[in-house]
């Protein structure tokens, strides 16, 4: 979570650009929220608005 809090919020976007989609996060996410794919959003966002 705190890497799309900290892009989506701050716009800091390293954390984000670390993941490798390993699809941990989303296997234990209680509420079922799908990071990986929140976060491949976020890269793809961070490069095609640079
Ligand atoms: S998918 Fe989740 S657990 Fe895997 S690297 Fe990305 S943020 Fe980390």
């Amino acid at each position: 979570m705190g890497a799309m809090w900290s892009a989506i919020i701050k716009g800091d976007y390293r954390q984000a650009n670390l993941c490798t989609h390993s699809g941990g996060c989303r296997d234990v996410c209680p509420v079922g929220i799908d990071i990986p794919r929140v976060l491949e959003y976020i890269k793809w966002r961070s490069v095609s608005h640079e």
